[in-house]
């Protein structure tokens, strides 16, 4: 049919040799991360005792628009880098739309997501620096396989506090992670002191998020030569996956066009904010006009129905303050299957640009989401991750819309991941048991008003 490609691989040459730092070109930045205790900004020193030198001042860094990518790191992108940028012909004549859809497809690596392109940066900066073990929680799980992998080719031990029910829903990831030869201690467990008193307090607990994380930090604070890695939110991660942005500019030119919407999936905010990256500087800059829109879960809204003030990283108050739109650091998310996005915050670059109207949100629920995924999958071949479906859902919304009005928009969306440790959803889903859940207001507003002011 069409003498475009469906696809277009860029060479292996063509790998970004440089990040690109999206807040640098921000003419309005976001507010810097704060210190509970005194207010202030904090400082290099402050973050240096948590994370990697180098990965504290990218975390600072709001000057350098292009940061080199170390000789290491490319080493290891070459081996599931440049990701293919794919023209969705065959989604396009299912749809009837005349919008051109694209997408960038990040899940052809084991670990089967972006989380990779930053779990490499981060452990080749720790072992550069001499650090010998790395602690981490996962949710779903896409991002302790993604550190496992990278711990693996660098030589680093990797503990992984997996929340236990996870743990127990995808029995298979876990063995991956171990695979790759990191310990998986499914959390709440006995081996730390914050551990103990959570099993003692709520014996039959299936854990959460934010006491993962609680665990991994502790363990990292009292283990030396340890420290402990993130795979969202933080700003040196939104670096990191620029290069998913920088990648698929460059194979849009390839295909001769510049997209008019651009849109990701939103959980912690990193996959999109680097998507979006090189579009974003051209919209500040004003060569280009991109529309860019961030897609939650109905269950977990936090740009859509969210505050955006000061509040913690974390369930256990144990993170420096980020300025963001979040639900609440207490805000317990029900349960879904798009764990990926089951975060109460969003990273402050995303936030900003949503604040100062750069960026629109939306959310849908997981029905509506599965419906798109399983129409995606029989077309386009591919079986999304239900965080990735998200993005996939208003997609098709957009190019429904461009059905209606005739426009020939070039849409391009983020497919962050595959499903394959998602049985369980689809089989929901197949079942026809599938369910929604959607917070009322009063209990988004009680989670709000109970944060600290600041
Ligand atoms: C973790 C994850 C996400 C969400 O994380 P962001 O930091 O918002 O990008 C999305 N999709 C997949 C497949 C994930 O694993």
């Amino acid at each position: 049919m069409a003498s475009i490609p469906y696809k277009i691989f860029l060479s292996e040459n063509e790998i970004p040799k440089q990040w690109l730092n999206l807040r640098a070109a921000m003419k309005n930045k976001p507010a810097p991360m704060l210190d509970p205790e005194t207010k202030q900004p904090v400082t290099f020193e402050q973050l240096q005792r948590v994370f990697c030198d180098e990965l504290a001042r990218q975390e600072l860094n709001e000057t350098d628009l292009y940061i080199d990518i170390p000789e290491g790191i490319i080493d290891f992108y070459k081996m599931f880098r440049p990701s293919p940028t794919i023209r969705a012909y065959n989604l396009e004549r299912e749809l009837g739309t005349p919008a051109h859809i694209y997408y960038k497809y990040e899940g052809a690596n084991t670990s089967g997501s972006h989380k990779l392109n930053s779990a490499v940066a981060q452990v080749y900066y720790a072992k550069e620096q001499g650090i010998t073990s790395l602690t981490t929680e996962t949710g779903a799980g896409q991002w302790g396989t993604a550190l496992a992998m990278a711990s693996a080719f660098y030589g680093v031990d990797l503990t992984v506090y997996m929340v236990k029910g996870s743990a127990m829903q995808k029995p298979h990831r876990k063995e991956v992670i171990r695979t790759f030869g990191a310990e998986v201690i499914p959390s709440p467990s006995m081996t730390t002191e914050v551990g103990r008193r959570i099993n003692e307090k709520f014996p039959n607990t299936t854990g959460s998020l934010g006491c993962a994380i609680s665990e991994a930090v502790e363990k990292a604070t009292t283990t030396e030569n340890c420290r402990y890695v993130l795979g969202s939110v933080m700003n040196h991660v939104l670096l990191h996956q620029s290069i998913i942005g920088l990648e698929a500019k460059a194979a849009l030119q390839k295909y001769g066009v510049y997209p008019d919407i651009v849109i990701g999936c939103a959980g912690g905010g990193s996959n999109l904010g680097g998507l979006i990256a090189p579009f974003a500087v051209d919209k500040i800059n004003g060569t280009h006009n991109p529309e860019f829109l961030a897609v939650e879960p109905s269950s977990c809204p936090s740009l859509t129905r969210g505050s955006f003030v000061y509040d913690y990283g974390d369930t256990g108050h144990m993170t420096p303050l980020i300025k963001m739109y979040t639900l609440g650091s207490e805000y317990i998310p029900a349960s879904s299957h798009a764990g990926g996005l089951r975060y109460h915050g969003m990273n402050s670059v995303v936030s900003q640009l949503y604040d100062d109207g750069l960026m629109k949100a939306t959310s849908y629920k997981q029905t509506e989401v599965f419906d798109a995924a399983t129409t995606f999958a029989k077309v386009e071949g591919i079986l999304p991750a239900p965080e990735s479906s998200h993005a996939i859902r208003a997609a098709m919304d957009e190019a429904l819309r461009c059905k209606e009005t005739g426009e020939e928009k070039v849409i391009l969306f983020g497919l962050t991941g595959t499903g394959y440790f998602d049985m369980p959803a689809y089989e929901q889903v197949n079942n026809g048991t599938m369910t929604d859940y959607v917070p009322t207001d009063d209990e988004i507003k009680k989670s709000i008003e109970s944060l600290p002011k600041f």
